[in-house]
């Protein structure tokens, strides 16, 4: 290697919370080996770390005595130059720990101290192997004992490779038997690495490819995509189409092209076990080239996914969030489909929002970035409307001309005027879910509210029960009659008597998705009924088998909270119906509107996805809001036309850009105290800035859910039309609090739930 390449002094990544990269030197023996994105083993304070190499030091500093590293360990870079700098950047725009973004760029474990203490260099890598035997030789001129000779006999007549345990149990031997037949030569036993394929867990395996001709507007769009991939450098499309407009054929037929080019893509989804046949359709196009990441995979298996991307072999990347950092080359296109999607917000630091990050990335790597929503985020749909470097293209009508499906909003007040009591089903909605069963069709029905009921009451004293640890009601779960809580986990067996007056008059309160199962179970007793929900696809297998059991109509009914939502395609579901449409509006969410009309337009798409018409029943208390009254005409641009106002008037998003600061900690006191300290040195500091206006500072205040897991939570809401003077100014803020203080700060930027 030329001289000029060796790096002297360099920028390490180090996983601790700092927001800083740390300089060490490089001894003159390890010169040759110390690269951006290799990773090297570090001393830090009294410990080891292993880091990874960002880059030169571009200034010296005149303090600090700087350390040596002490070795590297990898051959070649993990990352490419463009992924350090998306790195970098991640750090600085969510105003996270350097080593923290690093770490989620990566599969688990590669940064992990074991790492660096393995001796030999494969070690390093969180591979998987087992002891295999690979040969065996009917041998010949050995002597063996006879109870030796049978074993062998019977290793031979097994199909190999077989484990070392798999053949002690089918030979009935030991595994000293075992080794020494492999000291005498008559065996091979070797560590064989398992490469563990994702995909022989997707349900039904890859499905056929069935390419169809594109309709005018699908190929409008394709024909748009085909032209930005030849002009190189960064473009991004919106494409807003409603469900059911055929977007999926547009993905696939774009890394199609893209692949054509010499060049890879990456297809993002919110989640990937809830829609399966989206991935198994990626598959069966394009086979072996398609990688998968996602969280639900073993350690090994996301890191033998990611070897084949890393090295070229697998050049289409489907997956979650995460794999927005996938270390693909040449990277032609980005999709990002449900765009609008809250999974892609990470809630933990980097508090990063994927969508964002593959704008990000694909203007580093000079790529395409297609955006897919039916309703897109408004802030995604604004900035496309205003001539911004978002082009914008729609589809207005469904793949085969199939109708949108009709919707109805039924008023519950007047349902309630009529019968009185609660009641489960109004009566067009009993009326409707009837109708179908008689039909054999499928009905699905919504509440986004898991469990059997979200409080107990006693309606002698008032009690309820509420955590321990956290400000919140314990939701009764019938399933495992216990109460527990949604944020912490705690949970107690179901009392038989108030815990406060000990009487016995317990209600429930707030309907669950467990309670609407039972009871549309006893209004339809003939109905076969199954339920979507974080509960029910608890167990390994039980979501896959719900979607099964639903596609192939061996469920009636299926009833669920969002999950239910989500892009799926059921052809036999012709009645959709809602129940407790408004209960996200009461939120105090700045979003609650907008992710209420989403939630309705999406669960709306489900129905009528087949050859008959569908039919949507929305219940609710509150009919007139308007993002109801627009679900449903589903009429997304008058619910922007009216959304934009509140938001505009209000300085939120697209208008600001949102931090917000949460302070936590056991003592509530002593938080608080923090929590004021650090908002009185926002204010210094932004007072010092020339216009002032520019960034408002709100609170402290208790965040909406005051305790979680035994901490209290206050909160500063930064709202801004500078996004570069509100990092200079929160980084200012938290370098000024003591070590202590600045870890008890959580930041999220851009956030998207600020409860
Ligand atoms: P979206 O993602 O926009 O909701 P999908 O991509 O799921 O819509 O498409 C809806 C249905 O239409 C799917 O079953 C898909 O296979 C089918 N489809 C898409 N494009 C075509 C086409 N050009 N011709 C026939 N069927 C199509
Ligand atoms: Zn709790």
């Amino acid at each position: 290697m030329a001289k000029k390449d060796r790096l002297q002094l360099v920028r390490v990544a180090v996983p601790i919370p700092s927001n800083q990269a740390f300089l060490y030197a490089v001894p003159e023996d390890q010169l040759s080996g110390v690269r951006a994105g290799v990773r090297v083993l570090v001393p830090f304070g009294p410990r080891t770390h292993v880091g990874l190499v960002l880059g030169e030091a571009s200034s010296v500093p005149d303090q600090a005595k700087i350390r040596e590293i002490l070795q590297v360990l990898d051959a070649s870079p993990l990352l490419s130059p463009q992924l350090i700098e998306l790195g970098d950047w991640l750090s600085r725009y969510y105003m996270a720990p350097v080593g923290e973004a690093f770490r989620v760029m990566f599969p688990p474990g590669i940064f992990s101290r074991r790492a660096g203490q393995k001796k030999s260099r494969e070690a390093l890598w969180p591979t998987r192997k087992r002891r295999m035997i690979t040969q065996a030789f009917a041998g010949e001129d050995r002597e063996l004992t006879p109870r030796q000779r049978q074993v062998l006999d019977e290793i031979c007549a097994l199909r190999l490779p077989v484990s070392l345990t798999d053949a002690v149990k089918r030979t009935r031997s030991s595994t000293s038997l075992l080794q020494r037949l492999s000291a005498l030569g008559v065996l091979r036993v070797e560590e064989v690495e398992l490469y563990r394929s994702p995909w022989r867990d997707t349900s039904g395996g890859p499905a056929e490819v069935r390419k169809h001709p594109l309709t005018t507007g699908q190929k409008r769009i394709f024909e748009l995509i085909k032209k930005k991939l030849e002009t190189s450098g960064f473009h991004s499309i919106l494409i807003h189409g409603i469900t059911g407009s055929g977007k999926t054929e547009i993905y696939l037929n774009s890394i199609e092209a893209t692949l054509e080019r010499g060049r890879s893509a990456l297809v993002l989804v919110p989640e990937i076990g809830l829609t399966p046949q989206v991935s198994n359709q990626f598959k069966s196009w394009f086979g072996d080239r398609v990688a998968i990441l996602h969280s639900s995979l073993s350690a090994g298996e996301r890191f033998d996914e990611w070897r084949r991307i890393r090295a070229g072999k697998a050049r289409v990347v489907i997956g979650t969030r995460s794999a927005v950092f996938a270390p693909l080359h040449n990277l032609g296109a980005i999709i990002v489909d449900e765009e609008h999607d809250s999974a892609y917000k990470q809630d933990e630091t980097p508090r990063y929002n994927a969508r964002d990050v593959a704008l990000k990335r694909a203007q580093q790597e000079g790529a395409l970035v297609i955006l897919g929503s039916a309703t897109p985020q408004l802030e995604t749909y604004h900035h496309a409307q205003q001539g911004g470097r978002t082009r914008y293209e729609s589809l207005h009508s469904r793949v085969g001309k199939r109708a949108l499906p009709t919707v109805h909003i039924v008023d519950m007040r007047v349902e309630f005027q009529k019968h009185g009591g609660e009641k489960l089903c109004s009566d067009p909605l009993a009326d409707g879910i009837r109708k179908r069963l008689e039909k054999q069709q499928q009905i699905l029905m919504l509440l986004n509210r898991r469990g059997y009921a979200s409080a107990l009451l006693c309606r002698s004293c008032g009690h309820t029960e509420s955590c321990h640890n956290c400000s919140v009601t314990l939701t009764y779960h019938q399933d495992r009659r216990r109460l527990s809580c949604h944020y912490c986990g705690y949970s107690k067996a179901l009392p038989m008597h108030c815990p406060d007056c000990n009487k016995q008059y317990l209600h429930y309160l707030g309907m669950g998705t467990e309670q609407v199962e039972e009871k549309l179970q006893a209004l339809f007793p003939q109905a076969r009924i199954d339920r979507l929900d974080r509960d029910s696809t608890r167990r390994k297998g039980s979501l896959q088998s719900i979607l099964q059991n639903f596609h192939s109509r061996e469920t009636d009914i299926l009833v669920g909270t969002q999950m239910v939502a989500k892009g799926h395609d059921f052809p036999g579901v012709t009645l959709v119906g809602v129940l407790a449409a408004d209960q996200g509006l009461r939120l105090a969410d700045f979003r609650a509107a907008e992710k209420t009309f989403q939630l309705l337009t999406q669960v709306a798409g489900r129905a009528g996805r087949g050859d008959h018409p569908g039919e949507v029943i929305i219940q609710t208390y509150f009919p007139n809001h308007y993002s109801l009254k627009h679900a449903r005409m589903q009429d997304y641009e008058s619910f922007y036309e009216r959304e934009i106002r509140f938001r505009r008037r209000f300085r939120y998003p697209p208008f600001t850009a949102l931090a917000n600061l949460v302070i936590r900690g056991t003592r509530e006191n002593k938080t608080q105290d923090i929590a004021e300290d650090l908002a009185r040195s926002l204010v210094e500091i932004r007072n010092t800035l020339s216009d002032t206006r520019r960034l408002r500072i709100l609170g402290p205040a208790p965040a909406a859910v005051f305790r979680v897991k035994g901490e209290y939570r206050f909160q500063v809401l930064l709202k801004t039309t500078s996004r570069k003077e509100l990092n200079q100014v929160v980084a200012k803020a938290l370098a000024k609090l003591p070590s202590s203080h600045r870890k008890r700060v959580i930041v999220d930027v851009d956030p998207v739930n600020l409860l």
